[in-house]
């Protein structure tokens, strides 16, 4: 009697251990597939700006370096690629750190008002370029004072706003706005009325190297990861981010923040 009771303990146990392992290599198996498809895609993304560079210093070997005219514009277009290879590399060492949770917040107390007028005056001159007409709403005279980490959420507002002038329509507007939500959260806007995304590819936006334009001939540059870092930034603070967008009319990003007493 005894003796049976034990087998079915252990063969509860072995079948318990068994499915437990199951699972591990489940895992493992998924996040080794995720791995690889991140390797694929930085090199993806490496590659289109590596070889502009290259075309443009093999054409200035070739023979374009002798015109004056012709050498300062390749070096110069030669130039904005390694921005370009700059900046990805930048936003996948943040994607990265955020990723393996190696970004630890830096929480202060600061005028979110003044935070978002600074960002602002950075990108006038890109919103100027597609004559975009960059607001603000309210006249916040009175400071705002959220709990965050103030650089993390410079960046958050960057994306955004980088976002809807790069979509934005010409002529158009990018408005940023800052309400009340409840006793001590606050909700900020970045809206535009800019080309929109169908609602199709919004469950995936957030996704690293999501883009809704694939194409080699998009217009756009940018490394796809702006928006997981955004997300990233916002959930390690536990806040939420929403995003509302209608195709060729306009998309709405908005996250909440907590506000000082
Ligand atoms: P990217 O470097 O491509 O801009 P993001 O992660 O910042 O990468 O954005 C992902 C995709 O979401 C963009 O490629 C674009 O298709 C879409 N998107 C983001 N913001 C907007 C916006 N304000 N209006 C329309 N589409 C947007």
């Amino acid at each position: 009697e005894r003796i049976t009771t034990d087998m079915a303990t252990l063969t509860k146990e072995i079948d318990k251990f068994a499915k437990d392992r199951k699972l591990e290599i489940e895992m493992l198996k998924v996040r080794e597939e995720y791995r690889k498809e991140f390797l694929g895609n930085v090199s993806h993304e490496l590659k289109t700006p590596l070889f502009t560079v290259q075309g443009y210093i093999l054409t200035l070997l070739d023979g374009a370096i002798k015109d004056k005219n012709v050498r300062e514009k390749y070096l110069n277009n030669a130039n904005k690629g390694v921005d370009r290879l700059i900046y990805i590399v930048r936003d996948l060492d943040m994607i990265t750190k955020l990723e393996i949770g190696d970004l630890s917040l830096n929480i202060e107390t600061f005028d979110i008002v003044e935070l978002i007028k600074s960002v602002f005056e950075l990108f006038e001159m890109k919103a100027s370029k597609k004559h975009i007409t960059l607001t603000f709403d309210v006249d916040y005279k009175e400071p705002i004072y959220v709990i965050a980490d103030k650089e993390r959420i410079q960046q958050v507002l960057t994306n955004l706003i980088v976002n809807s002038i790069k979509y934005g329509r010409q002529q158009g507007t990018t408005e940023v706005s800052i309400e009340n939500l409840i006793k001590n959260k606050i909700i900020i806007r970045v809206t535009d009325n800019g080309e929109g995304i169908e609602e199709k590819h919004i469950p995936r936006l957030f996704e690293r190297f999501y883009r809704v334009d694939k194409s080699g001939s998009r217009k756009e540059g940018g490394s796809g990861l702006g928006l997981a870092i955004v997300k990233h930034i916002i959930e390690a603070h536990d806040e939420k981010i929403y995003i509302e967008s209608e195709f060729e009319v306009g998309s709405e990003f908005s996250f909440t923040l907590e506000k000082s007493e």
